[in-house]
């Protein structure tokens, strides 16, 4: 029996093999979600220079994805390989550097998990196919979108607009909505967040969505069309409005920071697209149309 029949007939299975990668690439993301904002940070310091005709700034070692080496950040001793397992590698440790005894921030395993625990969910959902791959792809883009956006306020282009792509491209090939819904969700996903930026910033001459958010929302259109763009702005409103207050509670020191709205949008999306269709059925017996 091939290996996709085998998966698709024991989705227990399917789900862990997923559970597993998901660990692994939640690792990856919390490398990319601690390092790519710096790596960024520095390109525009050295383009702003460039362009006030400044002098560049002496290069500093080395620093992209995958170097300097993972190090504890307080003894700077490199990780071990075997401790450097998703998961495993914090509870071996119990949360404590193995040189110098600092603890190590509980948000490295709980992003490997939360990954983890996605990317069964979705291959139980989907089942194997292209689009549980192309799904678990975006599920990727959008939290480490989610905690880039939580910590610096930033959406990067540089996630941003290849996953944008990439739905228009899936979509091409009618993997969930026929192409043209998948274009119009991403004009429209865009122009509507566009719109209410400079109604607000007109009113109030005050910014009041990051520019981040148009092409975040424009990316969900690309790969639900047009049709969950507005399930995703009702939910991330509600989930925005309970997270929020938390977050200001919990911040109350510092509330005068933006709240991030780029993680409320890419959850309300994303459940948009995965029950979307569940949802609107479930609406329309509701209202007895
Ligand atoms: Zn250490």
């Amino acid at each position: 029996m091939p290996l996709s029949d085998f998966l698709a007939a024991h989705p227990v299975a399917f789900a862990t093999l997923a559970l597993v990668l998901g660990l692994v690439v939640g690792s990856f993301l919390n490398v990319l979600a601690w390092r790519l904002p710096t790596m960024l940070e520095r390109d525009w310091r050295a383009q702003a220079l460039e362009a006030l005709a400044l002098p560049a700034e002496p290069p500093g070692p080395t620093f992209n994805l995958l170097l300097p080496h993972s190090h504890c950040p307080h003894c700077a001793r490199p990780v071990r390989p075997w401790h450097n397992i998703p998961l495993l590698g914090y509870l071996l440790l119990r949360g404590r550097c193995a040189d110098c005894q600092h603890p190590i921030s509980p948000r490295y395993p709980l992003v490997e998990l939360a990954c983890g625990v996605l990317s069964a969910f979705v291959a139980w959902h989907l089942g194997p196919g292209w689009a549980c791959a192309a799904l678990l792809v975006l599920s990727w883009g959008l939290l480490a979108l989610s905690l880039i956006d939580a910590e610096h306020q930033l959406l990067p282009d540089v996630l941003v607009l290849p996953l944008l792509w990439l739905g228009l491209i899936v979509n091409s090939f009618g993997l969930f909505v026929p192409l043209g819904d998948a274009l119009w969700g991403a004009v429209a996903g865009y122009l509507s967040l566009w719109s209410v930026y400079w109604l607000f910033k007109l009113l109030t001459g005050k910014d009041g969505i990051g520019q981040g958010d148009f092409k975040l929302l424009a990316l969900l259109g690309a790969w639900g069309g047009w049709q969950v763009l507005p399930l995703t702005i009702l939910l991330s409103s509600l989930v925005g409005a309970v997270l929020g207050l938390i977050w200001l509670r919990l911040r109350r020191a510092q509330s005068t920071t933006p709240i991030p709205f780029g993680p409320y949008l890419a959850i309300a999306g994303w459940i948009a697209l995965l029950w979307g269709g569940q949802m609107a059925d479930f609406y329309w017996q509701f209202v007895g149309y």
